[in-house]
């Protein structure tokens, strides 16, 4: 039996005997060690220049520089990448989503266990169950119309282009040869709504009030429907939540269908009113669904100054949501766990938050600042901040930063404090940023109306990156900072690597920094001291 060809080929030829085999290797190392010796300078040559060039690196940028977060090593990108490959395994299990009828529950539940095992000394993890309207259309609704013109024939609208669903439209319904009221005043007012009794309400935008009061004010005054009509100057059709924004258990939803129609088809309709029949069928559901938000309390630190962190942990039904915002909630869930792991010692007490139903109004974010208002045991005025954490991997990103000056004026000042810290982190590390609004669209919205100074960070949504944004931070101009924004593409190829690092590195900068500062509340309130 042969051995294989390489393994039994000899080193040096046999045939000569033992001692001319002696004499071949002693000449064999005469000329090999020259290159031996070669090669090893070459490796000392190597490390030497190694050691040189790391070495200023490392002395910028020294562990216990206060400019650094002293956790900065222990946070790394791949393990955050981890929790999102879970999360999207999750998605894949229900129907490409993790919306609140989708995978959310197996999403927060996953959050649970990773802080039960890995954090459940270091900080209280909780949960808050609440209520939501969760709507969907079934099928494209159809509206046409007799009794328009001399002849007076049938005419049928095109969804989309003459007409289409509010969002929170009522559910499922089918109307025949119904007449049409024309609304005085927008419908503000419920004496504007006398007439519509029975019949399909017929309203301009634009008015006063919220839409919602108008269509709330003509379904109790009897109407079969609402149809809103733009103003001159609206071209494309609303598509609204017709709900009030900050919906909670025991409001009201709108039960009639409610429809967007352009404004020539409104006008249309207005003129024809004695004689014109709609028929109009949608299909909708809209349901009263139960979800969550996980929140994980560190024990120490002093709860007077307690900071909110949060990132939203639902996706749209559309899609997996990575980037939005699979990668704000795990960047978020790494930094508690490495926190937690470090036992690193806060001063002031901390709350990691993972929002639900974010996707269908900042519901959860809502709920948690109505609940801290609602205690009668001063949990409110315990808040002392918050940051936001909502799509920190956008593909084509911009590390956006938000601007304390877009707050509410009287959070203008503790806001811009927030962004001040961020925007030090970026200039530490001689990396560009770009600072975006904080005016609505994430969940420090509801803190901020409450009143309590919020900011964060964000890499971009559907809008489109400018030449100018190219040239600072690279990627492609005129194309969407997140092509694949709200959809079905949003999974993990969708991820920016570089993006979540540098992004969730800052955001461990600013938690670790302001958790520790001994004089929280002053340095927000003042223009001058620095953090301590
Ligand atoms: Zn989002």
């Amino acid at each position: 039996m042969a051995d294989s060809p390489r393994e039994s080929e000899p080193l040096l030829p046999t045939s000569n005997g033992a001692d001319s085999r002696n004499e071949r290797r002693a000449q064999q190392i005469r000329k090999v060690l020259p290159y031996g010796l070669v090669t090893l300078v070459v490796f000392i040559v190597a490390v030497v220049l190694l050691i040189i060039l790391v070495e200023p690196y490392k002395v910028e940028h020294p562990i216990n520089d206060p400019r650094e977060s002293p956790l900065r090593d222990h946070l790394r990108t791949p393990a955050i990448f981890r929790h999102l490959e879970e999360l999207y395994a999750i998605a894949l299990k229900h129907n490409n989503s993790r919306s609140v009828t989708n995978g959310y529950l197996a999403s927060a539940e996953y959050i649970q266990a990773q802080l039960t095992t890995k954090a459940g000394r270091y900080c209280d993890i909780s949960t808050q169950e609440f209520k939501v309207p969760v709507w969907s259309e079934l099928a494209v609704p159809e509206l046409s119309s007799t009794g328009i013109g001399h002849d007076g024939n049938q005419i049928t609208y095109q969804n989309k282009v003459d007409f289409q669903n509010f969002r929170y439209s009522g559910p499922s319904a089918s109307l025949k040869k119904q007449l049409v009221h024309g609304v005085d005043n927008h419908g503000c007012d419920s004496k504007d709504h006398k007439k519509v009794a029975g019949k399909i309400a017929l309203i301009q935008e634009g008015g006063p009030c919220e839409l919602w009061k108008a269509a709330y004010n003509a379904e109790k005054a009897g109407a079969t429907g609402i149809l809103f009509y733009n103003n001159p100057n609206r071209k494309t059709l609303l598509f609204s939540r017709i709900r009030i924004t900050a919906w909670k258990e025991g409001d009201p939803l709108i039960a009639i269908p409610t429809l967007s129609i352009t404004n020539s088809l409104g006008n249309t309709l207005l003129q024809n009113q004695d004689t014109v029949q709609l028929t109009l069928k949608t299909a909708n559901s809209q349901t009263i669904e139960s979800t969550i938000n996980v929140l994980c309390t560190t024990k120490n630190g002093h709860a007077d100054n307690t900071i909110v962190v949060g990132a939203h942990l639902d996706s749209v039904p559309e899609g997996p949501g990575m980037v939005d915002n699979g990668s704000g909630a795990t960047s978020l869930l790494e930094i508690a766990l490495v926190m937690a792991e470090a036992n690193y010692h806060v001063k002031n007490k901390v709350v990691f938050g993972w929002w639900g139903a974010e996707e269908i109004g900042l519901l959860g974010s809502r709920h948690y600042v109505r609940e801290l208002v609602r205690a009668a045991d001063g949990s409110r005025e315990r808040v002392a901040m918050n940051m936001n954490f909502d799509m920190l991997a956008s593909p084509n990103y911009v590390p956006y930063i938000h601007e304390g000056k877009t707050a509410p004026e009287a959070l203008v000042g503790p806001s811009s404090k927030i962004d001040h810290l961020l925007v030090e982190h970026f200039e530490y590390h001689k990396k560009p940023y770009e600072y975006t609004d904080m005016v609505g669209g994430s969940d420090f919205l509801p803190f901020l109306l409450e009143g309590i100074p919020s900011g964060g960070l964000l890499t971009g949504a559907g809008e489109k990156k400018t030449m100018e944004q190219r040239t600072r931070f690279g990627g492609f101009a005129n194309a969407p900072l997140d092509p694949c924004y709200h959809q079905s593409c949003d999974t993990l190829e969708n991820v920016s690597k570089d993006a979540l690092g540098i992004m969730s590195q800052a955001a461990l900068y600013a938690i670790t920094k302001l958790s520790k500062a001994k004089n929280l509340r002053e340095w927000l309130a003042a223009a001058d001291p620095q953090l301590q």
